[in-house]
């Protein structure tokens, strides 16, 4: 286990694609989804949602290969899911 993320991201019951993910800017912890945009993930931050969401909305509407686009959170999720075997098998990316 990892120092830097224990106790940082907390699984959602019954939603195994989602988890909050503590923030280091508020006291709330912020929402993501890995499954969205075909496993690129999706934040309620401000930073994602600045500078991501709307290139990989775009992306998906032309139907164009998403580049990664992790903030942060998405990063601790995603590997709090990895080693925890929660990500799908055919799951390649990462
Ligand atoms: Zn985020």
């Amino acid at each position: 286990m990892e120092k830097r993320d224990m106790g940082q991201v907390t699984p959602i019951h019954g939603e195994p694609t989602r988890f909050f993910v503590a923030s280091r800017t508020r006291q709330e912890p912020w929402l993501v989804d890995l499954e969205e945009f075909g496993w690129n993930g999706q934040c309620g931050c401000e930073g994602f949602d600045m500078r991501m969401r709307k290139k990989l909305e775009q992306a998906t509407e032309r139907g164009q290969m998403i580049e990664l686009l992790r903030c942060h959170h998405l990063q601790m999720a995603f590997a709090y899911a990895a080693r925890h075997g929660l990500l799908p098998v055919d799951y390649k990316r990462g």
